[in-house]
């Protein structure tokens, strides 16, 4: 755990008491802060009790004065579409309002640093899509290096709950566009920017609001090094306003698609290739092609990011490459979970819209897509560009009709159920193909999240694979 610093003796209101809640909570008593805890919700509100916590009703208006700050949960608004009546309160009140990640950066630097050979490092990554995945590969590859190494955020253990850092020890946080527009200390050594596409946008009063709660990650004279993906227009933007000059090499540039020209520091990966370029010379390259934990143009986008982020810490080229041979994947992000005859079967049950189900169609050339769910506005008519590699589709769920109406041409079959999709899929399966869960659509109208439906496709196949 890392106390919090600056509070002692002070009491500090915390809304919001889930899994970061309550570990603010630890944080704040071990800092020697007097926590005053609530929770709209009254089974929160009790869950905190039995663990231990007493709650202060936040609701009546004396229990504000003396408060030093208010510590904030991320799903909690605090802006956008309109902020939380208890946060209008604080901030009518003149009480800074902050979250663990601030927390985070205010406590997390300590004394005892002056005697450390290497001083700690924070990467934070941020970005629309792909920042689990590069956070859980910057992770992996320092793993791999020897390097002592801790990952928090929204991934894996809450800020606060790490332990406290060792010799040369990186952190690696991601961090989501809510949690940086609300940090009030927001210091990284090293941050990344994966992209940017239209997301939580009622969160923040449209796409200038999203882009700007993650700009703030790279604040002028901030991180030592940025990590900058160029191929949408924000990306170009940050990445000119951070540099001095066409050879600042402490800006980054990324590309999945793109050769990046200039005297400066890129990398880039194209035709599943990817190169390291530094004032005009190329310093590495490395094939991406048989990487089978990162298939398909957006996760060479996330390897680049990756690889960027680490080699700001000096290591080589070479370590890289084997450890992104080695990284397995994250659960239900493009996971390879089953093979035979030459049949390859992958859970992408997090791409629950249309964007991420586009990039993951684009991974593979020949496919027999399981899609369906609950559909999004829109439906899949954005995905017709990028159905030249289904084979066949098989449609489960909700929106199975409604998809195979949108599918015109292309070979499709209603299959309803999972069980009935795995199966068909696999049945007509030749060698060469991918049976691939990528639904384009949310979980709730069969399952209670995306996890679960991914954990029913591993287990149909499982079942399959046993059997056959
Ligand atoms: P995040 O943490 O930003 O949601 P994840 O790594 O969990 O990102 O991936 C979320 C979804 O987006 C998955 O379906 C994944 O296959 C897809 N995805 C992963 N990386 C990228 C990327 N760089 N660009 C676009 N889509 C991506």
């Amino acid at each position: 755990m890392i106390p919090v610093q600056g509070f002692g003796g002070r009491k500090v209101a915390v809304l919001g008491l889930g899994r970061s809640g309550l570990a603010t909570a630890r944080a704040l008593i071990a800092g020697g802060a007097e926590p005053c805890l609530w929770d709209d919700a009254p089974e929160a509100r009790a869950a905190a009790e039995a663990a231990g916590f007493a709650v202060t009703d936040l609701t009546r208006a004396t229990a504000w004065e003396g408060i030093a700050a208010l510590i904030v949960s991320p799903g909690i608004p605090h802006l956008y579409p309109e902020p939380n009546r208890l946060i209008a309160r604080a901030m009518a009140a003149g009480v800074p309002v902050d979250n663990d990640i601030g927390l985070f950066f205010r406590s997390w630097a300590v004394a005892g640093w002056d005697e450390m050979d290497q001083i700690p490092k924070v990467i934070a990554v941020t970005g629309s899509n792909g920042k689990s995945t590069t956070t859980a590969l910057i992770h992996h590859i320092l793993n791999v290096a020897g390097r002592p190494t801790q990952m928090a955020g929204n991934i894996g253990r809450g800020v606060l709950d790490i332990d406290p850092a060792e010799d040369g020890e990186v952190v690696v946080l991601e961090l989501s566009s809510y949690q940086t527009e609300l940090a009030r200390s927001l210091t990284p050594d090293i941050a990344v920017f994966t992209n940017l596409s239209p997301d939580h946008l009622d969160r923040h009063g449209g796409k200038g609001g999203y882009f700007a709660a993650k700009r703030r990650l790279f604040a002028e004279g901030g991180p030592d090094r940025a990590v900058i993906g160029v191929d949408e227009v924000e990306g170009q933007f940050l990445a000119n306003q951070l540099a001095q000059g066409p050879a600042d090499d402490r800006v980054i540039r990324i590309s999945s698609g793109q050769k990046l020209d200039g005297e400066g520091w890129t990398v880039f990966a194209r035709k599943g290739f990817l190169s390291e370029w530094r004032k005009g010379r190329q310093v590495a390259a490395i094939d991406l092609r048989e990487v089978a934990g990162l298939p398909g143009a957006h996760n060479h986008q996330n390897a680049c990011a990756a690889y960027a982020a680490v080699r700001t810490l000096g290591l080589a080229p070479k370590l890289i490459e084997g450890a992104l041979h080695s990284f397995a994947g994250l659960p239900h992000r493009s996971q390879l979970v089953g093979e035979r005859g030459g049949v390859r079967f992958v859970n992408d049950s997090k791409a629950t819209n249309v964007d991420s189900a586009a990039k993951a169609l684009q991974a593979f050339p020949k496919i027999r897509w399981i899609a369906g769910g609950l559909g999004k506005d829109g439906g899949i008519a954005a995905l017709k560009p990028h159905l030249g590699s289904v084979v066949k589709a098989y449609l489960i769920g909700h929106s199975a009709r409604d998809f195979a109406l949108e599918l015109g041409d292309t070979p499709h079959e209603i299959c309803e159920t999972m069980e009935r999709a795995v199966a068909r899929a696999a049945e007509e399966a030749e060698a060469g193909e991918v049976v691939l869960l990528a639904p384009a659509a949310a979980s709730f109208d069969q399952y209670p999240n995306f996890e679960k439906r991914g954990e029913d496709f591993a287990a149909r196949v499982a079942d399959w694979l046993a059997r056959a």
